[in-house]
């Protein structure tokens, strides 16, 4: 380190955690410079499905009972299908402003923005659902090729630190893959569900999970069918609610 990195570092230890531009020390954690406070579009600050998380300006919304829900939602609802999930959080909408952070945390190059995003997680989560208590958190499992690839399991890392500021257990490697799917970036919505149809399995026994409230993160939530699959794995051995959590929320597939 040179003599002005070490300054710049004592002045500013902290990076944002979107831009990555450096930040003044930050006693929650948390490091979200002023100008991606106003341009990443927040779910705390707009509509978002009150039952899958997406945000709703990428579809007109749908005005259901239980207040406002995308149009994906409501469709499944009036067709009378169920879901093992009882309902799914995102702190952001995942696009142009957010990506770029997003990205660079998933394949291990920012390690430090854990801490922003599960803070802006955990504040979603006691935000919408105050009188929820969590029994413990989970995170959803990584493609085994994936870690061997980047090294470390992002999931992991950040549902560890969302837990800590819920002050709330983690219980780690609660899955894992029945069986290794295709990598879900190459493949459709429906050849998505297909694809993972079964793949999870919990390791957590029944006496674990009966009548359990979990709180399962991930980092991106996109169709919902990760998280539907975990929560049905956890469902099928008795919890009782089971709500998803990720740092962004998009209707179409990412790497
Ligand atoms: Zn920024
Ligand atoms: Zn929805």
């Amino acid at each position: 380190m040179s003599f002005l990195d070490r300054i710049l570092f004592y002045v500013y230890p902290g990076a944002c955690a979107f831009c990555g531009a450096l930040m003044p020390h930050s006693k929650t954690g948390v490091y979200i410079c002023s100008e991606c406070m106003e341009k990443v579009r927040f779910c705390a600050r707009r509509s978002c499905c009150s039952i899958c998380g997406a945000p709703l300006e990428f579809a007109a919304a749908e005005e259901g009972r239980r207040g406002t829900i995308c149009p994906e939602c409501f469709s499944l609802r009036r067709s009378g299908a169920r879901r093992s999930f009882d309902r799914i959080i995102a702190a952001c909408a995942y696009d142009e402003n957010s990506s770029g952070g997003i990205i660079k945390y998933k394949r291990g190059l920012s390690l430090g923005s854990a801490s922003t995003f599960a803070g802006i997680i955990a504040a979603n989560i006691s935000g919408r659902l105050p009188d929820v208590k969590f029994d413990f958190v989970a995170a959803v499992p990584p493609r085994r090729a994936r870690i061997r690839e980047i090294g470390f399991d992002q999931c992991d890392l950040l549902a560890r630190k969302t837990a800590k500021a819920l002050d709330v257990p983690y219980v780690k490697g609660a899955f894992k893959r029945a069986r290794e799917g295709k990598k879900q970036t190459e493949l459709s919505g429906d050849e998505r569900r297909e694809n993972l149809a079964g793949a999870f399995e919990t390791r957590l026994g029944a006496d674990r999970l009966k009548g359990k409230t979990i709180l399962v993160i991930d980092d991106v939530k996109t169709t919902g069918s990760t998280m539907e699959e975990c929560a049905r794995a956890l469902k099928e051995k008795g919890a009782a609610y089971v709500c998803g959590a990720a740092i962004a929320a998009t209707g179409r597939e990412i790497s």
